[in-house]
């Protein structure tokens, strides 16, 4: 494997683990009373479909037709999640955090996984990629750029989760994470 794809994959799996641990510790709560939890096979679906995210959960099906990856404890899949998975809060979620401050920092964390991957090649995201060996010659510049981007941002959130302060520069580097379409 071309060590570039094979450093991505590292730096990946680390921000969508860090990422994934920070939101659960913010969402579990109210997802765990939710009776209309939104995950979807259709979702689960584009885990398989897409290679990138093969590489890293290593799974060739979903674990049922009707539930995907859903099971009694929550969504089997350790990594390689489809982004959307992380970046989509529902308005309770929203709702019930304490301030807006928290709201916006809770929506950039969601956004972390996906903006790093963006553009990886012309405007295609990482994790659409449907065929396996491009992945060989993505803009990894590009790409590190925002996975750098992404990290930044994730060590200030830590931050705020634990200190409950934010820095004073820290809305210039929370404002690069950018956000897909369909979530404004
Ligand atoms: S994010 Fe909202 S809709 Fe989805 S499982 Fe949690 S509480 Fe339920
Ligand atoms: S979190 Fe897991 S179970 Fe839920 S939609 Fe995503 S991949 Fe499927």
């Amino acid at each position: 494997m071309n060590p570039k794809l094979e450093n991505l994959l590292t730096q990946y799996s680390e921000l969508e683990s860090a990422a994934q641990e920070l939101v659960n510790e913010q969402c579990c709560t109210l997802c765990s009373y939710c009776t209309q939890v939104c995950c979807r096979a259709d979702i689960c679906e584009e885990a398989i479909e897409s290679p990138f995210l093969r590489l890293l959960h290593q799974r060739e099906v979903l674990d049922s037709d009707r539930y995907g990856f859903l099971c009694e404890t929550g969504c089997s899949l350790p990594a390689g999640r489809p982004p959307v998975c992380l970046e989509y809060f529902c308005d309770d979620q929203l709702y019930h955090q304490p301030d807006e401050t928290h709201a916006k920092v809770l929506r950039t964390l969601g956004a972390l996984v996906a903006h790093a991957g963006r553009n990886a090649t012309g405007e295609t995201h990482l994790v659409e990629i449907m065929q396996a060996d491009q992945l060989e010659e993505l803009a990894f510049q590009r790409l590190q750029k925002q996975f750098d981007e992404s990290f930044l941002a994730l060590e200030l959130i830590r931050r705020f989760y634990n200190e409950g302060t934010l820095p004073d520069n820290a809305n210039r580097v929370l404002d690069r994470i950018t956000f897909s379409d369909e979530d404004h």
